[in-house]
């Protein structure tokens, strides 16, 4: 059934061996999976959004990692999938949410002004399903002393474009003062009205149209039309995935603000984001 739905749903696949084992398998690392959280198998990363004038870190995107015990590090790529099925993504998401404010409140007590502004945490439909997911969400910012209008949100359009309790959700986090970034566009049924029917602060520019397979051709053209949108509507662009000084160059050319991506930095853990950042003020003081 999977192996159908995979395909593209409404069609039907001829069960083999292999399907089933690989069903197998899935379910195996989906069982392993409940056991990750309690068994401190998860942790977090911290890749920097910066400031592509200056290359100063103005932001963080906080990235989750399973360690496996015995298949070692497991891409978020393979996990998320599986923990959005089963469901436990709402435990996991709330567990991220959690250990980021903590420490984001922490940086913001010991630097200051010179912790980054703000942190953003990704955040899957399912628990955007949730009906009280806002309500949990402030009871975690009170409890770590996280100030919310550091926190930015990531949705994928897909997880808001195929909701209505999704897009409802926004609203509802908006009046609370979260910010929120609308991550991967471009990728799914992507319309420019859902920059006008939801309140988004950021809009996220897929890596694929940065340094991917469509970076040459659309993808060069779709970069360079939607920073004009951007700014008529006073959202700000963050180009990801930017590898090459070409890359940025030209995005700055067309004026892109921010951006992430190994030529910066590839996700850290939280000890070397706060080295990264302590010693990025000291440079910006004495340039
Ligand atoms: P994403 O939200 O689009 O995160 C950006 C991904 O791009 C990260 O992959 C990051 O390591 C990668 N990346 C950063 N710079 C570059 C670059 O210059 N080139 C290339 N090719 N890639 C770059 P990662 O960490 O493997 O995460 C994959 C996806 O898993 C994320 O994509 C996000 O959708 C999901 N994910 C990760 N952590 C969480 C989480 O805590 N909650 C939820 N719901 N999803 C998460
Ligand atoms: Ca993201
Ligand atoms: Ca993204």
């Amino acid at each position: 059934m999977y192996a159908a739905k995979t395909a593209g749903g409404h069609r039907w696949h001829w069960f083999d061996a292999a399907l089933d084992e690989a069903a197998n398998e899935t379910a195996r690392l989906s069982a392993d999976l409940r056991q990750a959280l309690p068994d401190e198998q998860i942790f977090a990363l911290y890749q920097p959004i910066v400031e592509l004038t200056t290359g100063a870190i103005v932001g963080g995107e906080v990235l989750m990692r399973w360690q496996h015990p015995q298949r070692g590090l497991i891409s978020p790529d393979v996990f998320i999938p599986l923990a959005e099925r089963s469901g436990c993504i709402v435990e996991l998401g709330y567990w991220v949410l959690e250990h980021t404010c903590r420490q984001a409140a922490a940086w913001r007590d010991r630097y200051g002004d010179n912790a980054p502004a703000k942190i953003s945490v990704n955040v899957s439909a399912r628990q955007l399903a949730k009906s009280d997911f806002v309500d949990q969400m402030e009871v975690i910012l009170r409890r770590t002393g996280m100030d919310v209008s550091r926190l930015v949100l990531e949705v994928t359009e897909t997880a808001v474009f195929s909701s209505t309790v999704a897009a409802r959700r926004l609203e509802q986090l908006k009046t609370v003062g979260v910010r929120i970034a609308l991550d991967d566009f471009g990728t799914g049924q992507s319309t420019l009205s859902l920059l006008l029917d939801c309140p988004v602060d950021i809009l996220k520019v897929d890596k694929s149209f940065v340094s991917g397979t469509a970076a040459d051709q659309a993808g060069a053209i779709i970069v360079k039309n939607l920073i004009g949108f951007t700014t008529d509507f006073a959202i700000d662009a963050v180009a990801e995935g930017v590898e090459t000084i070409a890359q940025a160059d030209r995005l700055r050319r067309l004026g892109y603000q921010y951006a992430q991506g190994y030529l910066y930095a590839r996700p850290m853990p939280a000890a070397d984001f706060e080295h990264q950042f302590t010693s990025s003020a000291v440079a910006a003081l004495t340039r």
